[in-house]
């Protein structure tokens, strides 16, 4: 099964969506990875819901990535007498590390590292912004504070500090053991939120231990600062636009999504568009006539993925959403005007060997009728290598890793699948003909352009560009 576009889907697997029935359902309508969202649903959920994908990913014939989506250090409040209370604006709020259930006048912040990192004039957001509060007197066990902008708060909420960096460790116990979990059950991609600097990310790559890809949520203003050595770190991002939005005014959010983009792209590292892209569909049909724009303008800029979050996880139609973002994208694809629009971002070839090659790859694809490109890869590389390129032309990507070729579900236009190593340069060429004929993207003839590297299996950079023409498949 090929798909006829280059962009990606990401949809999130929740109640509505994690029957075996419906992710096959999914995955037939165009979903490439599954997310395991970890701030909900129990392991064995999350169990169920990978060997639902896996089941399949094999009557589909094409693999499919899970992104397991670890929670991180989200603060909340403690839990107030009756379940909520009223905190008006004006009035004064004092928080402390009492767990008695709180008030209108006080309330418990289980947080010792928020108080350390407070100081008088600050800003605390709560419930995703809805009430806002100013330090005016504050210590190591507590925080007076005056109401700036007041409202309901039930049990629990959120708590965000804007702008800050708060000293803790970026995985919470909680992530700890849900992190080996999902190592455990096989996850391709994990995912870490609200990531504050590189030193968070490389936390999380010395406990995955290249068991998985490793991908940056961005959704602090923290993190934006410190945009370049994350993604020195990463093997892919995520503009997590939801809580990006809670510590960034809505008109910053947009510009945001662009620097990460572009910085990403540039790097060739895959990256996610996420959050609220057909939110209108957790309860409708059809999309609103912004969202379906939002889609394809992420698509225009050249994202690697766009994601569906509640849409599929909770909603009322998973699999119209998934519909639906599939047919943007496709009509994205057929606009004449894409390919010039996506290429203002393009990242051009950076000093070395490896990106020459790449670049010629596109450069020679371009150079006449050509059916696809076939790029081997041992440790998915070249192939995302090539994919910075963004050639128009289907990518078959050969690897004989399994877990490299669902890895790869994530990036942009290439079409992963696993195949022995080659034992020679007649064997490769032969291979690839004959599976980019069977998989029909090359008709008999047919121009295929290879990218492999020497010696054939071993990971370094590729250093082969060869010329084919697809063989004619005989008729059974
Ligand atoms: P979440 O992350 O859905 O896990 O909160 C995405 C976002 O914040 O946009
Ligand atoms: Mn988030």
């Amino acid at each position: 099964m090929i798909r006829a576009r280059h962009a990606r889907i990401v949809a999130t697997l929740g109640p509505a969506s994690r029957a075996p029935d419906q992710v096959l359902a999914l995955a037939r309508a165009g979903v490439d990875v599954f997310r395991l969202n970890f701030s909900h649903g129990t392991h064995e959920d999350h169990a169920a819901a990978l060997a639902a994908v896996r089941a399949a990913e094999e009557r589909i014939e094409r693999p499919l990535a899970i992104l397991a989506d670890l929670q991180g250090p989200k603060f909340r409040l403690g839990d107030f007498q009756g379940g909520r209370a009223l905190i008006g604006p004006g009035s004064r709020l004092r928080l402390d590390l009492d767990p008695a259930l709180g008030d209108s006048s006080r309330v418990c912040m289980p947080h010792p590292e928020l108080f350390a990192a407070l100081g008088p004039g600050a800003q605390l957001l709560l419930d995703d912004g809805k009430v806002r509060l100013k330090i005016l007197a504050c210590g190591a066990d507590y925080a007076d504070t005056e109401v700036v902008q007041g409202d309901y708060l039930s049990d629990h909420k959120g708590v965000a500090l804007p702008g800050a960096v708060i000293e803790l460790s970026p995985l919470t116990p909680k992530d700890r053991e849900d992190l080996a979990f999902a190592l455990r059950i096989g996850a391709d991609w994990v995912a870490l939120s609200f990531v504050q600097r590189a030193a968070d990310m490389a936390e999380l790559r010395r406990l995955v231990e290249g068991r998985a890809a490793v991908l940056a949520k961005i959704e602090k203003p923290a993190a934006l600062k410190e945009l370049r050595p994350i993604l020195d770190l990463c093997d892919g991002v995520m503009v997590a636009r939801g809580d990006l939005g809670v510590e960034m005014d809505p008109e910053e959010v947009p510009v945001a999504q662009k620097v990460i983009v572009r910085a990403a792209r540039h790097r060739g590292l895959p990256v996610i568009v996420a959050t609220q892209m057909l939110e209108s569909m957790i309860h409708a049909a059809v999309p609103t006539r912004a969202e379906a724009s939002d889609v394809a303008n992420a698509v225009y800029e050249g994202a690697d993925a766009v994601m569906l979050s509640a849409e599929t996880a909770s909603g009322e139609f998973p699999l119209e959403a998934v519909t639906m973002m599939n047919r943007i994208i496709e009509r994205v694809e057929r606009d004449p005007n894409w390919p010039g629009l996506m290429d203002a971002e393009h990242a051009w070839a950076e000093e070395g060997e490896a990106d020459a090659l790449v670049a010629a790859a596109r450069r020679a694809a371009e150079s006449g009728p050509t059916a696809c490109l076939v790029v081997y890869t041992t440790t998915g590389t070249t192939a995302r290598r090539l994919a910075r390129e963004r050639p128009l032309q289907p990518v078959l990507a050969l690897t004989d890793r399994p877990e490299i070729a669902r890895r790869l579900g994530l990036v942009w236009g290439i079409e992963p699948r696993v195949a022995d190593t080659p034992k020679g340069l007649d064997h490769l060429t032969q291979v690839a003909g004959l599976m980019a004929a069977s998989l029909g993207l090359a008709e008999a003839n047919g121009r295929i352009w290879i990218l492999a590297g020497t010696p054939f299996g071993s990971p370094g950079a590729a250093n082969l560009l060869r010329l084919t023409h697809a063989p004619a498949l005989s008729k059974k």
